[in-house]
């Protein structure tokens, strides 16, 4: 299985920043000396997609959203459609983000119903799961990421799931070589437990949480390590290619 490096821009970016930065990262995968041996997606900010989508067209560079609606259409102010993204060529849509579950409230249901939506609509969700650091101090890492797999995972789930430790998202405090390596057996272990084995078996599981050029490539040699999820360091196109260049080395 080809590992998955995925940017996910946050809020950030006014349109000309996002153009130059994807613009960036488009040459510097076009001229790197060997194709990239890892599939790659930029996640913008929903106002930024069309410009990123216009400047990534045709370089195998896919586009993506951090969140979308769990309707199709409708009166939801100020959402967005996992539709309208699929209109700007969108073809991942990244669902449950740390920052979303806490911010916005966002339940293991209302995730499982956007993923449904999702799929529905012919984007790949990346489901976010992972523990706080309260939660992990109490030795409970493994029945919350069960739970949120549990209940964030639709029937039929055919996507990814990023395992992002909260204490770890933006902090650059990377989690462990050994506690990758533990939560990711984990992970798959459950997801073959909960879904069966083909499907669980088929499903990738990026890490998310400051991931760096420095970390990447030990990260990224892990068993059951199938890429990564990148905030900070997916907003400079060097360091981006950088671990973009440990995927392929790993
Ligand atoms: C993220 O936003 O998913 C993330 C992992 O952020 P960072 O790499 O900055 O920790």
């Amino acid at each position: 299985m080809r590992q998955l490096i995925a940017g996910n821009w946050k809020m950030n970016g006014l349109t000309a920043e996002a153009e130059a930065l994807a613009e960036a990262i488009r040459e510097g995968v076009s001229n790197a000396q060997t194709p990239p041996a890892a599939d790659l997606l930029l996640c913008p900010p929903f106002t930024a997609i069309a410009t990123v989508a216009r400047v990534l067209a045709g370089s195998g560079i896919a586009w993506g959203a951090q969140d979308c609606h769990m309707s199709d259409h409708g009166a939801h102010t100020g959402d967005v459609a996992p539709g309208m993204l699929r209109d700007l060529g969108a073809s991942h849509v990244i669902l449950g983000h740390s920052e979303r579950r806490h911010h916005h409230n966002e339940l293991d249901e209302t995730v499982r119903e956007k993923c449904v939506a999702a799929m529905r609509a012919g984007l790949i969700p990346i489901v976010c799961v992972g523990e706080s650091e309260e939660q992990r101090a109490a030795g409970q890492e493994q029945d919350v990421v069960g739970w949120q797999i549990k209940g964030s995972l639709p029937d039929g789930f055919a996507g990814i799931v990023a395992y992002e430790p909260v204490w770890a998202i933006g902090t650059g405090r990377s989690a462990t070589e050994e506690d990758v390596a533990a939560m990711h057996g984990f992970v798959r272990a459950e997801l073959i437990r909960q879904l069966g084995e083909d499907a669980g078996a088929a499903i990738p599981v990026l890490y998310g949480g400051s991931v760096n050029p420095d970390n990447a490539g030990a990260i990224l040699s892990l068993p059951e390590v199938g890429g990564a999820l990148v905030g900070g360091a997916s907003l400079k196109a060097h360091d981006f290619l950088s671990i973009i260049h440990h995927a392929e080395t790993a």
